[in-house]
């Protein structure tokens, strides 16, 4: 049976439905017990106790403060294609912290924004790490053909293999397809 991990209760209502976790999709809990102060003491101690769940939603966290280890530029990252971002996603310069204008629409392209989509939640949950650079390089072969440029300004290629870079310095900043560079309240398109 199932049972709310913050009351310990299994009934459900219309308006109060257990949700499975997003991390683990064992444990769950009711929509109103994820609005209470235990639960907030239970998220708090579950992602300092287990690795998992602390990288999942550290990598989740929309705007996240970020320092260039080369320039030392305060920059944010956030994740692709979550939140306001759903339904496009964004492709990051190969060469430099630039965004193409033009991202993949998830209704376009529906396909790969469905097959990069489950990528990234392998990748925040830590499944598969080392095939996903294979998965992403020859989805980009397949898709990024020559017929199709989509070149940057800098000579670089926008492309889903590309990494997020330092806006000032184009270090990468991030190990990650799933995650733009960006400085708050400054374009970065080409
Ligand atoms: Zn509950
Ligand atoms: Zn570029
Ligand atoms: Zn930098």
């Amino acid at each position: 049976m199932r049972t709310c991990t913050i009351c310990g209760n299994s009934e459900e209502s219309e308006r109060n439905r257990l949700q499975a976790d997003e991390v683990n999709p064992e444990i769950f809990i009711h929509w109103k017990c994820q609005l209470t102060p235990e639960y907030q003491n239970w998220f708090k101690s579950k992602c300092k106790n287990d690795p998992l769940y602390n990288r999942y939603w550290d990598m989740m966290t929309m705007g996240k403060p970020t320092i260039c280890k080369q320039c030392n530029e305060h920059q944010v990252i956030s994740p692709k294609a979550v939140g306001m971002g759903a339904g496009s996603w964004e492709l990051h310069c190969t060469k430099c912290h630039r965004l193409t204008p033009n991202s993949l629409n998830g209704y376009k392209d529906a396909a790969t924004y469905q097959q990069l989509s489950q990528l990234r939640e392998d990748f925040l949950r830590s499944h598969d790490l080392e095939s996903i650079t294979e998965v992403i390089a020859s989805l980009a072969d397949a898709l990024e053909t020559e017929s199709s440029p989509q070149n940057c300004r800098c000579g670089g290629r926008f492309s889903i293999k590309a990494k997020p870079r330092c806006v000032k310095c184009d270090e990468i900043l991030v190990d990650s397809y799933f995650h733009i560079s960006f400085k708050p309240g400054v374009l970065v398109n080409a």
